[in-house]
């Protein structure tokens, strides 16, 4: 399969192109892109299922971040010489790409960040610190990754708010009624995830944002766990704000996007002072640059937004449609293997998931399940997931959890079910 084949200006595949589930045999050509997928323990290539944790880099993205360093390097916005010309067009596009990913409808719109847990706080500490006053409410739901808990909740204790929670069912879907029923004349934010890290449901968010919408509050949607796995239509959903990061896109760490309504940004303070956000300083008084760079105090991370800019253009060249299907049959394989192991309880049965496995035995902690499946060459991750109380909320302290991406496989899931077996082999 061709690879980057998308420009900031050419549209990425219709819809009608891409509706095809990844074939076996173009994930097998897919897995020859990341390097990382080939690195050896004991002699076998390792089973990489931390996915949720971070995700693998394909090689344009490397070859992007050292082409950058190696011929590109300089600083941006500021420098009148050539590098920084290329520099500063490199970190533009890659902002027009982010741009065109999500559907954005304006390019100011696009915030980079250091990453989701940045660009909630940054929304919580700007628009939050506005905007929220006491007595005023925020909605969170019970299946919140602790960085979409606890900016909400410095904020509530700053300002003497309060925050409400949507509870969760017995299969990992938010209660919706309930939902309905929170909303009120003093809720100033409804903050949701679009996918649970913990468990893999999908929530609902079109409807979560138009019931918000219909008293006149807006909606923040964590996307860390929706954008490598579904294709994201921000203006589709009609979200407030979106944030996400790169290093679970197939990117580089330490770079994110925050999109948020121009409306919005607009009326907000900055977060951070510094160089880039400002129009002029004087000791009497400074004035602002406008959207995006109000936001972007400092010298961003430009290696990072090009390495993200290069690791859209991978993913929109096979689709995020396909992306999604062959994931979904991938998931249901993976539930099918589980569900048949005597003794493994299945933490999370939404009837919309992606990519996410979470599960518990009868017999071992998930920290021995995680050394045992080490030992056998395949990675996941063994605890809360930085979301204890979905964790509380299903009576277990910590699940062993096996994320996907669209380069893992059926015998990547086959290799979790032996090591299941082992498991059960060395604790019933
Ligand atoms: N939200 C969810 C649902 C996540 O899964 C994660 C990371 O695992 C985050 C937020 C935080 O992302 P980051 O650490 O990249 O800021």
């Amino acid at each position: 399969m061709a690879i980057s084949t998308a420009t900031a200006d050419r549209p990425a595949q219709s819809a009608a192109e891409e509706t095809e589930a990844l074939t076996p045999s173009e994930v097998e050509r897919l897995r020859l892109d990341f390097p990382a997928l080939h690195v050896k323990r004991n002699g076998k290539s390792l089973v990489y299922l931390d996915n949720a944790a971070t995700s693998q880099k394909p090689k344009a993205v490397i070859e992007r971040l050292d082409q950058y360093y190696r011929s590109e390097n300089a600083n941006v916005h500021r420098g009148m010489h050539y590098l920084s010309e290329v520099a500063t067009a490199a970190y533009e596009d890659a902002r027009k790409k982010v741009q065109r990913f999500l559907g954005i409808p304006l390019t100011c719109e696009v915030v980079f960040t250091r990453g989701t847990t940045e660009g909630i706080n940054l929304v919580a500490q700007t628009y939050g610190r506005k905007n929220v006053g006491p007595d005023d409410e925020i909605i969170i739901s019970a299946m919140e990754h602790h960085s979409n808990i606890v900016p909400w909740q410095m904020l509530c204790d700053e300002k003497g708010a309060k925050l409400r929670v949507v509870p969760v069912d017995d299969r990992g879907e938010l209660v919706l009624d309930e939902y309905a029923r929170l909303l009120n004349g003093r809720t100033k934010l409804v903050a949701v995830t679009h996918v649970s890290n913990a468990l893999g449901t999908v929530n609902p968010v079109k409807e979560i944002i138009a019931l918000a919408h219909a008293q006149g509050v807006p909606v923040l949607l964590d996307g860390a766990q929706a954008t490598p796995h579904l294709p994201v239509n921000v203006q589709a959903l009609d979200c407030d704000f979106y944030a996400c990061s790169a290093h679970k896109m197939f990117g580089p760490t330490g770079i994110g996007v925050l999109y948020g309504k121009a409306e919005f940004l607009n009326r907000m303070p900055p977060y951070q002072g510094g160089g880039d956000m400002i129009l002029s300083v004087t000791f009497e008084k400074t004035t602002y640059s406008g959207l995006p760079y109000k936001f972007e105090a400092g010298t961003p991370d430009i290696a990072g937004a090009i390495g993200l800019g290069e690791a859209v253009d991978y993913l929109e060249a096979i689709g995020m449609r396909r992306i999604a299907k062959y994931e979904h049959e991938l998931t249901q394989y993976g539930t099918e293997l589980l569900s048949s192991i005597d003794g493994v309880r299945i933490i999370g049965t939404a009837k919309e998931k992606a990519g996410v496995l979470s599960f518990t035995m009868e017999s071992a902690h998930p920290h021995d399940i995680g050394q045992i499946f080490n030992d056998c060459g395949v990675a996941i991750r063994a605890g809360h997931h930085c979301a204890q109380p979905v964790m509380q909320r299903f009576g277990v302290p910590a699940t062993a959890r096996a994320s996907l991406a669209f380069y893992n496989t059926k015998e990547d899931l086959d290799a979790l079910a032996v090591a299941v077996h082992k498991v059960k082999e060395v604790f019933d």
